[in-house]
């Protein structure tokens, strides 16, 4: 299953999943559309830094459990954060509480078979900021 967490939707790979019922994408952007295993959660800019961790924990989590997909694909973009070009408002924290629940979720449900990409960002401190402390969480559990 695949989880996208930059700023915009994450069209190529809804392209490809689309028609695949047993993949799950998962895309936080600017659009709201729930067709099962195809989900978009609209972020409205200000949303705050627990709106995704609390959809993380919601309605992702309840997807992932019905589905019990062999691994979570997380593509992690950082662009939504605050100053950067595809910004909702967000403080860079917000990325700590998701890395939290996404781990917490692969281990329970997926046997802790989660693999993370770098996507959308342009921001060198937000980079230098997020990055270890989500590999830290990966790490221990954090
Ligand atoms: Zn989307």
């Amino acid at each position: 299953m695949d989880l996208n967490t930059d700023s915009h939707h994450g069209d190529g790979t809804r392209d490809i999943f689309g028609e695949d019922e047993d993949v799950l994408h998962f895309c936080f952007c600017d659009r709201s559309f729930d067709g099962g295993t195809k989900v978009d959660v609209r972020v409205p800019f200000g949303a705050g830094d627990e709106f995704y961790a609390e959809n993380i924990k919601g309605l992702f989590r309840e997807r992932v459990e019905a589905l019990r997909p062999y691994m979570i694909f997380w593509e992690y973009g950082y662009d939504a954060t605050m100053g950067d070009y595809g910004s909702r408002g967000i403080s860079p924290e917000a990325h700590i509480l998701m890395a939290r629940e996404v781990k917490k979720i692969a281990d329970e449900v997926c046997g802790g078979r989660l693999i993370i990409i770098l996507c959308g960002g342009s921001r060198k401190d937000i980079a230098n900021y997020t990055i270890p402390r989500i590999i830290k969480i990966l790490c221990e559990g954090g």
